[in-house]
């Protein structure tokens, strides 16, 4: 099952388009797409008994499918072969540092770059359907509502400014946070735990690699996590990003205006349209 949003609403895949939640529900849920993962179980229950499909439309412009998460939680160096290329041990304890949700935008939109310098970072995101606290790995699954596609965009300078490192705010600017399509339920990927990740600007590839190589998998990030944080439903967690970034380039390599498109096998294409603003 495939949820997304246009137009401020909840939408859902049906046929070969898109159903207004609220209005197939005949009110049952809200169209507010945020709202739903508070009700995840029984949305999936009434989803998965057959969506009318006779209204169904194409979308082409979509919002961030979750656009207020109480928590929008990041991984830093989760693949080995991205931290090696940022001259860094591998952790032993998950990197985490929070993104702001107000840069958060989806499919189809256009971000302006606010400075040459601005790298890209493909990443698997998790949305949280459920709430816990100290929740064992081995139950870390049930916690999770779908997986969606993300860009962690970052302006080096700024995340990296001395005396200390500002990754909450060098990866916050506005629609530094790309989210979408769509959230896709883990029964709709082949296997959750490893898929193809990818990224392009203008058709060149930027990054190509497996979530396979996760240094700490879906299942082991939400376990630690967990050990500190109480997470809640609409939360999402941008999973860290594999090797091919442009600071861990011989010479540094950043963003210029084009269209982006990052891409995990099974669950969606994400682009946006870059330009400059500066
Ligand atoms: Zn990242």
């Amino acid at each position: 099952m495939r949820v997304a949003s246009a137009g401020g609403r909840l939408i859902v895949a049906a046929g070969d388009g898109w159903v207004d939640v609220e209005r197939a529900s005949a009110g049952t849920f809200s169209s507010d797409p945020q709202a739903v993962y508070d009700r995840w179980e029984e949305f999936v229950a009434w989803a998965g008994s057959g969506v009318d499909a006779s209204d169904a439309v194409q979308v082409d412009v979509f919002d961030a499918p979750v656009p207020r998460p109480r928590q929008l939680i990041a991984i830093g160096l989760n693949y080995r072969d991205h931290a090696k290329e940022s001259n860094l041990d591998i952790p032993e304890h998950p990197v985490v540092f929070a993104k702001f949700a107000s840069s958060l935008v989806g499919h189809g939109a256009t971000v302006t770059l606010p400075s040459d310098g601005i790298d890209w970072e493909v990443e698997l995101v998790v949305v949280i359907g459920k709430e816990g606290h100290d929740i064992p790995a081995e139950k870390a699954w049930d916690h999770v509502a779908g997986l969606s596609v993300g860009q962690d965009l970052s302006w080096r300078a700024v995340q990296l400014r001395p005396p200390a490192p500002q990754f909450s705010i060098g990866k916050s600017y506005p629609g530094f946070s790309p989210l979408g399509p769509a959230v896709v339920t883990p029964d709709e990927v082949p296997d959750p735990d490893d898929l193809r990740i990818a990224c392009t600007l203008d058709g060149e590839t930027l990054q190509d690699g497996r979530t396979g190589d996760l240094i700490f998998p879906i299942a082991e990030l939400i376990h630690r996590l967990s050990q500190a944080l109480t997470i809640y439903p609409g939360d999402l967690i941008y999973t860290g990003t594999p090797a091919g970034v442009g600071a861990g380039r011989e010479p540094k390599r950043f963003l210029v205006p084009g269209q982006l498109v990052s891409s995990i096998e099974g669950v969606g294409d994400l682009s946006i349209n870059l330009v400059n603003g500066f």
